[in-house]
């Protein structure tokens, strides 16, 4: 090879390098949309352009969930997932299978005995589709999103433990869902070391007692929570037990049957959150106004403006960028925030609440 073609290989292959070396991959755009329908779950996700639905609430609710996608722009869906064959979650996927294109449906089934599952399969079907059933370690791709189905490892009989978990990464953060799971199901994912790290999960079974245990909590630390639940429901969800868990964990709640849908955006690195709520009835209102809103925290946990003794001291915090959360430089959740997260603030309670930042509630500094 003559010398002259020789370097032009080495500056090809320095100029590659650098170009790859200074431009990681790009992340554009997620947002994961709890969209509030009572009790029951239902959520958007939208990644880089494409999109999935998980679950579709109630049979009355399909017109909601055709009005959302409509009023979203939401013309196709890469997948439609049903987490598990009950109602609250299967029956209104008529509607989006009404309003938009689907590449591919899956279930944790593929068969039970109800109408709600034999309409979905049977919408399905008029779009060409064969009902999947999606299994404990397969992995799915959307827009830039990598998603990866832990569970259900087993099915003990109970329909809520056949649940489908999916465990959603977009670079830095990542979204876990978790259907009905009960605490069988949490086990059996923390007895295989399936149980990740993550900045967003959705609570079990609109936060019944029999799901999220302490020592699930204590594995997947998540840094907020949505519970997708109705308000004044027969079943008194949320368990208060789990709203204490959750706190303990130091995780931020959310709640639809407070906030209304509840959106979280994330550019990979940070999650931030709007809410919005719909007009009346079951449709959607045409435009969404979106506002900052604070995670619900315990009433006697929020005192007034004024400043007491304790928010005047200084005192060195942590915060974690991310979450918005500080801490004690002792706080073991401290010690776990990733470096590019991490930031050391000196300075009074007031003064750290005044840059948005939430206490965190395991050191409750
Ligand atoms: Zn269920
Ligand atoms: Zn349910």
């Amino acid at each position: 090879m003559c010398k002259k073609l020789k370097l032009r290989g080495f500056l090809f292959c320095l100029v590659l390098s650098l170009w790859m070396g200074v431009c990681p991959k790009l992340y554009g755009q997620l947002t994961v949309h709890f969209i509030d329908v009572g009790q029951a779950d239902a959520i958007l996700v939208e990644s880089d352009g494409e999109n999935m639905l998980i679950d579709g609430g109630n049979g009355a609710d399909s017109s909601l969930i055709y009005a959302y996608l409509k009023n979203h722009g939401i013309a196709t869906l890469k997948y439609i997932v049903n987490t598990h064959p009950h109602e609250d979650h299967v029956g209104g996927l008529p509607g989006a299978l009404n309003y938009a294109t689907v590449e591919r449906g899956f279930s944790s089934h593929q068969d039970y005995n109800s109408q709600a599952f034999r309409d979905y399969k049977g919408y399905l079907a008029m779009q060409g589709l064969e009902l999947e059933v999606l299994e404990a370690g397969s992995s799915l791709s959307l827009g830039e999103s990598y998603i990866q189905v832990l569970g259900p490892l087993e099915y003990d009989g109970d329909i809520n433990n056949s649940s489908l978990v999916l465990h959603l990464v977009y670079d830095q953060v990542s979204f876990l869902f978790t259907g009905d799971m009960e605490e069988g199901s949490e086990y059996d994912l923390l007895e295989a070391g399936l149980v990740p790290d993550c900045t967003v999960l959705k609570v079990a079974h609109h936060g019944s007692d029999s799901s999220s245990s302490y020592r699930f909590l204590r594995s997947a630390l998540p840094e907020f929570a949505v519970i997708s639940v109705g308000k004044n429901n027969s079943y008194d969800h949320p368990s208060p037990k789990v709203l204490s868990r959750l706190e303990d964990a130091g995780t931020q709640i959310f709640r639809t049957d407070v906030h209304g849908h509840v959106l979280a955006h994330s550019d990979g690195k940070t999650v931030e959150f709007s809410v919005s709520r719909n007009g009346s009835g079951s449709t959607v209102s045409g435009k969404e106004v979106s506002a900052s809103v604070s995670p619900q925290k315990n009433s006697s946990a929020q005192g007034g403006s004024k400043a007491t003794p304790k928010e005047a001291i200084t005192v060195t915090y942590i915060l974690n960028t991310n979450s918005k959360k500080y801490h004690l430089p002792s706080c073991h959740s401290a010690s776990r925030i990733k470096e590019a997260n991490k930031k050391e603030f000196s300075g009074s309670r007031q003064e750290v609440q005044e840059l948005n930042y939430q206490p965190c509630g395991i050191c409750k500094p």
